[in-house]
């Protein structure tokens, strides 16, 4: 078993602990990456505050971006030395996976949050360390990459183009993809129409980017942080809302000449902003549920209301993208320069996520 160096999650609400792992060989249809860049997203963190369950002690990391190092005798897709992107992990098998629906997988929230291991039970990582061979709980998203080696499954693993610099392509196989698929792909906004987007973070901003390269001709984005509104003009949006000093609601109405919005994505996480982001929507319109909140958490609405202006509301995981196809799209259109997200990623080494990473 290759030997790596993970930042471990022990517990709930405790640091990052950078500690020796060793990784499972790959199998027949696994990968095992050497990480180069590794994105940090909301549900890693809300894993470690015990709002998403998953079994502790664990690898976390689910952007995950390197070299394949070695490959099962099954692989035919990638080879050792290609730079690949690491994506969510899903079956292959079920229905909706043989119909390209591979975020509806029947098996996609044992492949990719509660498990912590293989779908037949066996795990993946083991403690190297002073608990030597205790085994660590990974197979988060299918990848585990807060780690210098993560194994994954070849579904779940894309190629992308050689000399496409890695330590930007970590956020692409989840914040990227989130909110850039859920416009592209679900919300497919109409020529001339109205996208409000809620929360500028990763998620948000790609999704402002996405609106970019539709017909939508006025983009507002909404968050509380002057910082990532200013940032969001920058990157084209027509208008920002800072919902500290306005109500998102009213100021939508009125950029739009009392109509609403035709699109509106929340990415907050938070309930309360989930109802304005439908309350914001113009009659007939779409609203895109995107962030998660802790697991339970409810949201309201005034029914009156939804029966006089029709409001859909569609919950979006992963952008409802299929790695494969959409990945090495936004890659492409990144290199053209029509998605820059590498406005809004930063890099740290990886050393310093052990005492301080939050
Ligand atoms: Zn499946
Ligand atoms: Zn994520």
């Amino acid at each position: 078993m290759p030997p790596a160096t993970a930042a471990v999650t022990r517990g709930i609400d405790e640091p990052f602990e950078l500690a020796e792992v060793r990784v499972d060989e790959p199998r027949s249809h696994e990968v095992l990456v050497q990480i180069i860049a590794v994105g940090m997203c909301h549900t890693d963190l809300s894993v470690r505050a015990g709002h998403t369950p998953f079994p502790l002690p664990a690898v976390l990391g689910h952007e995950g971006a390197g070299v394949v190092e070695r490959v099962g005798h099954a692989v035919t897709r990638v080879a050792p030395g290609d730079p690949v992107v690491i994506s969510f992990d899903s079956c292959g098998m079920c229905l909706p996976c043989e119909t390209g629906r591979p975020v509806q997988c029947m098996h996609w929230a044992a492949l990719n949050l509660l498990g912590g291991s293989r779908l037949d039970g066996s795990h993946t990582l083991t403690s190297a360390g002073a608990d030597r061979d205790q085994p660590l709980h990974g197979c988060f998203f299918g990848q585990s990459s807060f780690s210098t080696l993560a194994l994954a499954t070849e579904r779940s693993v894309v190629r992308v183009p050689t000399g496409t610099p890695l330590e930007l392509l970590g956020p692409i196989g989840c914040g990227v993809q989130t909110g850039a698929g859920a416009v592209l792909n679900v919300l497919k906004p109409s020529p001339g129409s109205t996208v409000a987007v809620f929360g500028a973070g990763a998620v948000g901003l790609s999704a402002a980017l996405a609106a970019q390269l539709t017909g939508a001709t006025r983009i507002v984005v909404v968050d509380i942080v002057p910082s990532r509104l200013a940032l969001a003009r920058e990157l084209g949006a027509t208008d920002v809302v800072d919902a500290r000093v306005d109500d998102a609601v009213g100021a939508i109405f009125e950029l739009t000449g009392g109509a609403g919005a035709e699109y509106t994505l929340e990415t907050s996480g938070v309930p309360r902003v989930l109802r304005q982001a439908v309350d914001a929507l113009a009659v007939d319109g779409w609203c895109g549920v995107v962030g998660a909140p802790p697991i339970g958490s409810e949201a309201s609405f005034d029914v009156p209301r939804m029966l006089d202006r029709n409001p859909h509301i569609v919950g979006i995981n992963q952008g409802a993208s299929v790695p494969r196809q959409f990945i090495p799209a936004l890659i492409e259109l990144h290199l053209q320069g029509r998605l820059p997200f590498e406005r809004f990623v930063r890099t740290f080494p990886f050393a310093s996520s052990g005492g301080n990473g939050r």
